[in-house]
């Protein structure tokens, strides 16, 4: 009897953490998703822009925009942790038009900076929730005439889920991108369940090649071989690689040898502040950083 009394203290006891853990979560993801709504009224998002750089010839080719957000109560809070809240709260919608906004302004406020187009483009990522739920292509449009920049300047980063989600939608969406000349690009390539014939049959431009599979390959022989795998069947589809997450020059190295096009990753440079971002662009724009 006061085994069995003991036994259920115990996973009273377990209940009641399981229980404070899921009201510490739905409290911290309410706080996020009203905090964020606020930020998002208030302008208190930036993106982040991380350089993109061509393998072979090291020119910087252009930038991935990336949402940052540090708020006054709940401090830096990271893109996987509020973009996951934004797509459950449907604030995905309103943050990813600020986003393809911004970017497409930065480019005119570098252009400005400069005197001239610079020779690079942003990439600008995009939620399956969000592609299920609004007009992304009218948005790009409307950002890129509002911003006078040239189509083939913003990039869009979709993953496979958006299409896999609703392949009919996916398809009229990368046609009406590609009317507006953006490129496309299939972000976390090979994570998802890759479906092949989609990627023949649609418009896409780039593979980008998961930083899991990139940031091992040269200790693990298997992440090499699904890199390679990659690269081939890219190059059979006339598709270009962009290889997240290179913190090496090893790595660096061996994926120019491989032939691969673009890379990204911290060796190069971390995400940084738009003006920070158009410094690091004027240093070294004609030369090369590989
Ligand atoms: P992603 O689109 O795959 O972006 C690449 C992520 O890898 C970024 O993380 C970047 O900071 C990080 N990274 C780049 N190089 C390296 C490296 O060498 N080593 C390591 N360890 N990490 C590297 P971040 O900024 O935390 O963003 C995470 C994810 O959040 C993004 O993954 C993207 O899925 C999402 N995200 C960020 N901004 C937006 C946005 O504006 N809209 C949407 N829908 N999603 C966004
Ligand atoms: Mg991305
Ligand atoms: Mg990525
Ligand atoms: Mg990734």
């Amino acid at each position: 009897k006061a085994q069995a009394a003991v036994k259920i203290a115990k996973r009273s006891g377990k209940v009641e953490i399981y229980r404070n853990g899921v009201l510490k979560e739905a409290q911290r993801r309410f706080s996020i998703e009203s905090r964020l709504r606020d930020a998002l009224a208030q302008g208190g998002l930036t993106l982040a822009y991380q350089p993109l750089i061509h393998l072979q010839t090291g020119e910087i080719t252009g930038f991935e925009a990336l949402a940052r957000w540090n708020d006054e109560e709940l401090g830096h809070v990271p893109p996987v942790e509020f973009i996951a809240v934004a797509e459950e709260s449907g604030l995905i919608t309103p943050l990813g038009r600020w986003a393809a906004y911004e970017a497409a302004q930065a480019l005119s406020r570098w252009d400005a900076k400069f005197g001239q187009p610079l020779p690079v483009g942003v990439n600008v990522n995009l939620s399956p929730i969000q592609m299920a739920r609004d007009d992304v292509a009218s948005m790009f449009e409307e950002a890129l005439r509002y911003s006078g920049i040239g189509g083939h300047r913003l990039t869009a980063e979709l993953t496979e889920s958006a299409i896999i989600a609703d392949p009919d939608k996916a398809r009229k969406l990368l046609v009406a991108l590609k009317g507006l000349q953006m490129p496309i690009a299939m972000d976390d390539f090979g994570t998802g369940f890759s479906n092949l014939a989609s990627l023949h049959s649609l418009p896409i431009d780039i593979l980008k090649i998961d930083r899991s599979f990139v940031s091992t390959m040269l200790e693990d022989h298997d992440k090499a071989v699904i890199v390679r795998t990659i690269l081939s069947l890219a190059e059979s589809l006339n598709l270009r690689v962009t290889a997240e997450g290179i913190e090496t020059q090893a790595l660096a190295l061996a994926l120019q040898q491989m032939g691969c096009w673009q890379g990204q990753g911290y060796h190069f440079a971390k995400p940084m502040p738009e003006a920070e971002a158009f410094d690091y662009w004027r240093a070294r724009w004609n030369f090369e950083t590989i």
